[in-house]
């Protein structure tokens, strides 16, 4: 099989999606001498439309515009997984997208994820489908009452979920995901959350960064420290995971892998996304390469670049009405402030997010 050639500095980079990630892949894309064309709905004076250098705003379904995105570009990524597959599939017959409908068909879906990482011999919570309130009852008898029901496709940042417990009513908690495909998922007592962003290209050359730590508030991630304060053994399990999952995937650019970390040292999967990913933000200032320049890396067969750690960091994110603190920040010596060019400060909204090398409570 031949192998794709390296996509030279000048070419265009078709994005789908139009959040802060597309924005940050722009941005390092054009360090490089790359151009980015971003496609999505919602694109107009977007995150990602503000740095890029041209715009498509049409419906994932628009086949005219998709056409006319395809013959502009010469290679598309993502930076949301849950772009519908026949719109992948329908550009993939012109251009090649990195990663592909098959990822997407598995990533975005919890049962379809887990049943595949369980099929590699790779942990999960215990869990079952559900498609309506009696698999609920069911599943919370076998494994144990302490669950989290999971709207199958779409949930993300805690959303679409409901925690149960020996008194919940499953109907109710079946009603409060919105009666959709689920899945429930026994509770983990996790010692701590980890995740590995794993860059692998067209021909398999894969490379992990370190393995972080990721502290969540109200379902939301709050902070990610870098490297994880995680036993060795720990940290090569959790990279190992999550090269086998990118190769099996045969993931082309980035799978994000959430897991927890067991009392024992071993590590479980949450979830996965085959994106740049909001714990993987830390590289911008402290890797000597960041996840948004590996993705472009990867997604245009270029060498992939180290993965060195420069210093021990940490990042915030700023959420909501935190990005109101921006000045403090500005005047914070070594603090490194993203902002996302958002205009309203919704609740739950990643507005940006602070990188801090070496911080001072470690
Ligand atoms: P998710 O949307 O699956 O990433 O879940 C959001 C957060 O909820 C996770 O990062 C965990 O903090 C928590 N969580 C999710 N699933 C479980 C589980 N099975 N056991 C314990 N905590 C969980």
């Amino acid at each position: 099989m031949t192998q794709p050639a390296a996509l030279p500095p000048g070419s265009t980079i078709g994005m789908l999606g139009a959040g802060q990630l597309g924005r940050m892949t722009a941005l390092a894309a054009a360090r490089l001498g790359y151009r980015v064309h971003v496609f999505a709905p919602d694109a107009a004076d977007s995150p990602c439309a503000q740095v890029c250098a041209a715009s498509t705003v049409a419906g994932w379904d628009d086949r005219a515009a998709l056409a006319a995105f395809a013959a502009a570009v010469d290679v598309v990524t993502l930076e949301w997984e849950n772009i519908p597959v026949p719109t992948v599939a329908f550009l993939d017959e012109r251009v090649p997208v990195r990663p592909g409908a098959g990822v997407l068909a598995v990533t975005q879906d919890r049962v379809a994820e887990k049943s595949f990482a369980n099929r590699l011999g790779i942990g999960t919570a215990p869990w079952r489908a559900a498609t309506g309130a009696d698999d609920v009852a069911r599943a919370m008898a076998e494994i144990g009452p302490r669950c989290i029901l999971k709207s199958n496709r779409l949930g993300y940042d805690g959303k679409g979920q409901a925690v149960l417990g020996p008194d919940s009513d499953p109907a109710a908690a079946w009603a409060a995901v919105g009666g959709v495909e689920s899945i429930v998922e026994g509770f983990v007592d996790f010692a701590c959350e980890v995740s590995v962003i794993v860059a692998r290209r067209p021909d398999g050359a894969m490379r992990p960064f370190p393995v972080v730590e990721n502290r969540h508030k109200n379902g939301i991630l709050d902070r990610t420290t870098a490297p994880a304060g995680v036993p060795p053994a720990t940290a090569a399990e959790a990279q190992r995971v999550a090269c086998a999952l990118a190769e099996a995937l045969g993931v082309e650019g980035l799978l994000a892998v959430e897991m927890f970390v067991t009392p024992g040292g071993g590590v479980l999967v949450n979830e996965m996304a085959p994106r740049p990913h909001n714990s993987g933000h830390w590289t911008m200032d402290a890797c000597a390469t960041c996840q948004f320049e590996q993705l472009v890396r990867a997604v245009c067969n270029l060498p992939l670049g180290s993965v060195d750690i420069i210093a021990p960091a940490e990042m915030e994110n700023l959420i909501g009405d935190d990005v109101l603190r921006w000045p403090e920040i500005l005047a914070e010596s070594g603090a490194r402030l993203h902002l996302y060019g958002k205009t309203e400060a919704r609740p739950g909204r990643k507005m940006g997010h602070v990188n801090r090398l070496r911080p001072a409570h470690r």
